[in-house]
């Protein structure tokens, strides 16, 4: 008899269980009181933790070196909060990075008259503007086709006041053929790696054989060295634009092992490069500056919010720690987090 009874009220707690964590208001939010409520405590925590932050970044400017303790600290804290998979795919965390990428589409119109400015978008996307050309690399919305990180509005924006677009490779964390055939549509080329969107649109331009190659942007003053990396077995390309006479900038997209370290060893022989951007998580990160051996280093692809089990989202804590055990080498770096730049002049 009594297993009969039983049933029904483990139905009946599992229903009541699931009604309260759909419905049941908490009555007492608009006084800040959550206790059982705990899904909204961290939803109003991690809401006022991105707000600090965005606050804080606009206070603590991207710096070379060391940054100072409030920088380091706010940085520290967005790795907390980035590091946390209960706030993946939350309003909080939708909020901060679209809020962070409007004032990177605004910041597209201010002219630059010297140098190049450096903007670090989300996850490994860079843009680099000087005073003729806009040259986008890696650029993506982030998360799903279905719900980007990114809203529409704000990245296909971004991606209009941009000249070109060049892909390191086909992962989705760098590669994102709505935004290439975004470019296309405006008449601006896209760069690809050999096989990659092959026939889409004669504007998209997969590579034809992964090797050494120059592509001249008369237009944009500027030329496009790609060199032929690798991750693992994937053609990678690393992008080196130099924008002439102003300064020569190289993104290694996810350069990681296989063949290429010998060729590498030999870069700074062929290239002047001004600004170096990384993937933070290279392997052998001293070879690959000597072999480069830029004038700044600008980190990418912390905080990737990808599959990756959170060990390999790669804290922005973690690539001070690098740059700390490389400071003999007497190479400045900047760490930037989403929608921040910096002016680079040689
Ligand atoms: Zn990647
Ligand atoms: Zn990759």
């Amino acid at each position: 008899m009594r297993k009969y009874l039983l049933l029904p009220l483990v139905l009946f707690s599992i229903a009541a269980y699931a009604i309260a964590q759909t419905t049941d208001e908490n009555p007492y939010a608009d006084q800040y009181i959550y206790w059982n409520h705990l899904s909204d405590y961290k939803l109003a925590q991690a809401s006022a933790a991105y707000n600090a932050i965005d606050t804080m970044l606009q206070l603590y400017r991207p710096e070379r070196n060391l940054p100072q303790l409030p920088r380091h600290l706010t940085l520290v804290s967005l790795d907390q909060l980035l590091h946390d998979t209960d706030n993946d795919a939350t309003q909080p965390f939708y909020t901060f990075i679209n809020q962070r990428m409007l004032r990177v589409l605004q910041d597209l119109d201010r002219p630059v008259t010297k140098g190049l400015r450096i903007y670090k978008l989300y996850n490994d996307g860079f843009i680099i503007k000087s005073a003729k050309a806009t040259v986008a690399i890696d650029l993506i919305p982030g998360g799903s086709d279905a719900k980007p990180f990114i809203q529409d509005s704000i990245i296909y924006g971004i991606a209009g006041k941009c000249d070109a677009l060049f892909i390191s490779h086909w992962h989705p964390d760098h590669a994102n053929l709505n935004m290439a055939k975004s470019f296309a549509a405006r008449g601006k080329r896209v760069i690809a790696p050999k096989d990659l969107w092959v026939g889409v649109d004669p504007m998209i331009q997969p590579l034809a054989e992964h090797v050494e190659t120059d592509i001249e942007f008369p237009e944009l003053d500027l030329t496009l060295h790609v060199l032929p990396g690798h991750q693992d077995n994937v053609y990678n390309n690393i992008n080196v634009v130099e924008f002439h006479g102003v300064g020569t900038v190289a993104q290694t997209g996810d350069q990681w092992y296989c063949c290429d370290m010998d060729w590498i060893d030999h870069v700074h022989e062929r290239y002047d490069i001004d600004v170096l951007m990384p993937n933070c998580w290279i392997h052998d990160f001293e070879r690959h500056l000597l072999g480069f051996n830029p004038k700044l280093i600008i980190t990418g692809h912390e905080n990737e919010l990808g599959e990756h089990s959170i060990d390999h989202r790669e804290a922005y804590w973690i690539t001070l720690k690098k740059m700390d055990v490389l400071a003999h080498l007497n190479i400045p770096y900047v760490l930037m987090t989403w929608g921040e730049w910096y002016d680079y002049n040689r």
